[in-house]
């Protein structure tokens, strides 16, 4: 019997629980999975799931195009952009068939398109609940860049549309495939340092261009918190374990001239159940990049804690002596895997949700000076296994 990867794919996606042979595979139930969490083989370059790019801008051009040609599940194979001179460029420089070039007008045409199994979505943050959702609707598995979208309404529409599709969605939260920081989940949750009581943060960098659309509110939806400062928020829930119960936060931008539409700093304390909490900072006016947990019996320290390579960690046991990794290739190959698997994926867009809900309310505790509490129900308040 001759099956191809896509039979068996869209069997996956089916859920149909036949048993089926693959190539160099001998018959496998589908409902089982192909090999050990850790890993599958590097599949042959027909085999890989087909990613396309969606925005062709700072983001996939130096990171996430690069990390495609070092993973082993996937592999880049289409793009789309709504600048002619990119179509040449990156199809003349990763060998894209014309075919699998589209732009903004052609892109609900990739439904037609076999060799694209995933859709990348790098677009500025509004965009990315409209270019998701049409993705699915074209029936492709998604990753989606942080934050999610621009609210935790486009949020539940993406998750929506994906479920309504049955293809997977993610977000492009590469920290959670990034060992410094995984030893930060695992010290925090563990109690090997005793009881996590205080944790603090900050992601920050000067932005000086005012033409950016990370300050124009309609396109960015919200200012640095929405653009770097979810990363820790992100770093206070994976090593916590736990769902925040309230915040209060603060505008505390230094020149508001310079940011008429978005804010230009913000700081806000994240409460925990017991008493723990969370002190995140995050700023276009300054430079910041770490991360400390405080526990009854010690501490651990990431600094740099979010950036593509360099994270150095330290303990107040030990120094943290981990490999540096290219986090974005780990993170679509463990997508792919999910995909392959048919398992779910560490950051779903429950979690981009959960994101979104904490920083809407940082939002309202700047805008009223109340106190906001968070009351996540079961499906808003995912939060990653420590295990994978
Ligand atoms: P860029 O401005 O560099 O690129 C955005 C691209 O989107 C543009 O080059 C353009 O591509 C396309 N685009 C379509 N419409 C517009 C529009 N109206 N205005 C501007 N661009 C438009 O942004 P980044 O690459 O830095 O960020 C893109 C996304 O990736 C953001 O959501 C950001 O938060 C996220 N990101 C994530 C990072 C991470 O570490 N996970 C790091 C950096 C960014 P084209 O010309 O091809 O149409």
């Amino acid at each position: 019997m001759s099956y191809s990867r896509r039979d068996f794919l869209s069997h996956l996606s089916l859920g149909l629980g036949s048993v089926v042979a693959l190539p160099g595979l001998t018959m496998l139930d589908n409902t089982k999975r192909l090999s050990s969490a850790a890993g599958l083989a590097e599949l042959p370059e027909s085999e890989k799931l087909g990613v396309a790019l969606v925005g062709l801008g700072r983001y996939a051009t130096g990171q996430i195009a690069p990390a495609l040609q070092e993973t082993t599940l996937c592999r880049l194979a289409g793009i789309v952009t709504g600048t002619p001179r990119k179509e040449e460029e990156w199809g003349r420089k990763y060998d894209l068939p014309e075919s699998n070039i589209y732009n903004y007008e052609t892109y609900d045409q990739i439904a037609d398109n076999d060799d694209i199994d995933i859709i990348y979505v790098v677009l500025p943050n509004s965009m990315h609940a409209e270019y998701s959702i049409r993705a699915a609707e074209a029936g492709k598995h998604v990753i989606c860049e942080k934050p999610m979208a621009t609210s935790a309404r486009d949020c539940q529409r993406m998750i929506d549309a994906s479920q309504k599709a049955g293809r997977k969605l993610s977000i492009g939260y590469r920290l959670h495939f990034e060992p410094h920081n995984k030893e930060m989940m695992r010290l925090g949750r563990s109690e090997v340092l005793g009881n996590a009581e205080q944790m603090s943060g900050t992601h920050s960098f000067p932005l000086n261009d005012p033409g950016a659309w990370r300050l124009d509110k309609e396109l960015a939806g919200g200012g640095p918190l929405m653009d770097v400062g979810i990363y820790v928020i992100q770093a206070g829930l994976y090593t916590m374990g736990q769902l925040p119960t309230s915040v209060m936060a603060w505008d505390e931008t230094q020149n508001p001239e310079n940011f008429p539409e978005v804010e230009g700093t913000i700081r806000w304390e994240l409460n925990f159940p017991k008493d723990a909490v969370l002190y995140g900072e995050s700023s276009y006016e300054d430079r910041g990049n770490n991360f400390r947990l405080e526990a009854t019996n010690g501490w651990a320290e990431l600094s740099p804690a979010y950036s593509y390579s360099g994270i150095r960690g330290d303990t107040s046991e030990e120094p943290m002596d981990f490999p540096q990794v290219n986090q974005q290739a780990l993170q679509m190959d463990d997508f792919a895997r999910c995909i392959l698997e048919d398992d779910r994926t560490i950051v779903p867009g429950e979690m981009g949700k959960r994101d979104m809900i904490i920083m809407e309310a940082i939002y309202e505790s700047a805008e009223t000076g109340r106190e906001v509490s968070l009351d996540f129900d079961k499906e808003e308040g995912y939060i990653r296994p420590l295990a994978e």
